[in-house]
């Protein structure tokens, strides 16, 4: 589904991914953990699209197709979620109605018909009942002070909405409580499905207390360093990352 070979990208002048190779199916979860700094966020950034980013080798195809050469809204059309999307607070425009255009611009994109408002709060019902989650939220302003946990009680269920193929989600690591954690974690479970791959990107193991991982990944100094099974994630919470400092010595 997603390959990404020899990935190398820069942020001013300044080289973060390194030959970055990561290979994921249909059905997977994959999670990458690494140090701060390590070029995770930056990762999940550049397969969204996100600008500010120089890409000077390696490529990425997604069901075959070049992601990068997709705008943003083409690569969330294709079946990529891009949780960077939604955190803006858009005051005033209600998150219900947002979503709607949201899933209908992607609807047109792949010329299906779009939903009406009947049609959609179907839907909607439905997902809030598959993910447990109450409506508090569908009537506030888009992410309109929203604390961090309401930020990704909103992602889940935008991810339930918008029914990706590939959705990657970066936990940022700081902020995040417990039960936060655990509305991702339940998001993802209730959400796994054969054709649908997760992508997660988080720094602390505690996560994948409640995700099983297929794959968990290592990522330093802009590249993969190891991957293994979810026992990779135990020994990193029983080592630390400082290991890792012996396999990112500069090649010579
Ligand atoms: P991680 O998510 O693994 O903690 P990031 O991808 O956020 O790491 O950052 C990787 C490196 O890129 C860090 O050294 C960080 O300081 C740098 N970096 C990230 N974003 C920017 C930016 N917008 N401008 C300059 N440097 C950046
Ligand atoms: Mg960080
Ligand atoms: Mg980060």
């Amino acid at each position: 589904m997603l390959n990404i070979d020899n990935l190398h990208a820069s942020i001013n002048e300044r080289e973060i991914l390194k030959g970055l190779s990561l290979h994921v199916k249909p059905g997977e979860v994959h999670a990458i953990m690494g140090p701060n700094g390590a070029g995770k966020s930056t990762l999940g950034n550049i397969l969204s699209g996100r600008d500010g980013y120089e890409v000077t080798a390696g490529n990425v195809s997604f069901e075959g197709d070049d992601l990068l050469a997709l705008e943003p809204e083409e690569r969330a059309a294709a079946g990529v979620f891009l949780a960077f999307q939604y955190p803006v607070e858009i005051p005033g425009v209600n998150n219900t109605y947002f979503l709607r255009s949201a899933l209908n611009a992607q609807r047109k994109a792949r010329g299906e018909e779009e939903l009406d408002s009947m049609q959609f709060l179907k839907l909607v019902r439905q997902k809030l009942a598959v993910l447990h989650l109450d409506d508090r939220l569908l009537h506030r302003g888009v992410n309109e002070g929203f604390s961090g946990g309401e930020k990704k009680r909103n992602e889940i269920f935008q991810l339930a909405v918008l029914e990706p193929k590939l959705a990657i989600l970066d936990e940022t690591d700081s902020g995040l409580d417990i039960d936060a954690l655990k509305s991702v974690a339940d998001g993802v479970n209730a959400l796994r499905s054969p054709d649908r791959a997760f992508i997660v990107i988080t720094h602390y193991q505690r996560l994948l207390d409640y995700i099983k991982p297929d794959v968990v990944h290592v990522l330093a100094d802009g590249r993969i360093v190891q991957s293994g099974g979810p026992e990779l994630a135990l020994q990193l919470e029983a080592q630390g990352y400082a290991w890792i400092k012996d396999r990112v010595a500069p090649e010579t």
